[in-house]
């Protein structure tokens, strides 16, 4: 069903999971994806997906909630609370936090590390040159549950590069999962290894 649906706009190839990203969507707009049996959903906000997602989830406890917005540190713990999986964990302050409230919710979630792929000044995410250091420190040191990276290649500039980049790291690190591809990319994220793309404006 859901399956279909995509078909018709383009959006699916098998490989990658979806999940659909309804920043700035409410609840109106949302309910459709839902009654089509759709489980996956990124938010960018904690305060605007609390809004949404405490009642829809009422009504559909199986759906998977994920965070993909910057997250500030003392916002963590309603983080862990709301979203099954954070995939915006992008500095050592923020990686302790989780780890210091994980210990306190006893909630089981999913961890990706956001990494800037593309170096670029006032993006969020580790560098480059330190993030098997911090996918180390992550799993061992913080025995956080990390499962894999998220990226968002530089706008206007072809993002093959970059998703094959992102593939290395998963790769050499050991880690399943790569989020990456957007309404834009996400046919190239797919061909590149994305395992899940995170679409938006093409599915509104
Ligand atoms: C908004 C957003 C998306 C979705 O982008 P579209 O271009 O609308 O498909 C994906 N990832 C992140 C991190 C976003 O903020």
């Amino acid at each position: 069903m859901i399956n279909n649906f995509l078909k018709t706009k383009g959006l699916i190839d098998g490989k990658a999971r979806f999940l659909a990203v309804t920043k700035g969507k409410n609840s109106h707009e949302i309910l459709p994806l839902l009654r089509l049996g759709h489980k996956i959903f990124g938010e960018s906000r904690i305060q605007e997906a609390k809004l949404k997602w405490l009642d829809l989830r009422q009504e559909f406890p199986e759906i998977k909630l994920h965070m993909i917005g910057h997250l500030q540190t003392n916002k963590v713990k309603d983080a862990i609370e709301l979203f099954d999986v954070i995939e915006t964990l992008d500095s050592e302050k923020l990686a302790i936090q989780i780890a210091k409230q994980l210990q306190l919710i006893s909630k089981q979630i999913d961890l990706l590390i956001e990494v800037n792929i593309g170096s670029e000044k006032n993006k969020y995410g580790v560098n480059l040159n330190e993030i098997d250091e911090f996918i180390d420190y992550c799993k061992v040191e913080l025995q956080l549950p990390i499962k894999g990276i998220m990226i968002i290649p530089p706008k206007d500039e072809a993002p093959k590069y970059f998703f094959n980049l992102a593939y290395d790291i998963a790769k050499r690190n050991q880690l399943p999962e790569i989020s990456m591809g957007m309404s834009n990319d996400f046919i190239q994220a797919i061909e590149c290894g994305s395992t899940e793309v995170r679409i938006g404006r093409s599915i509104f």
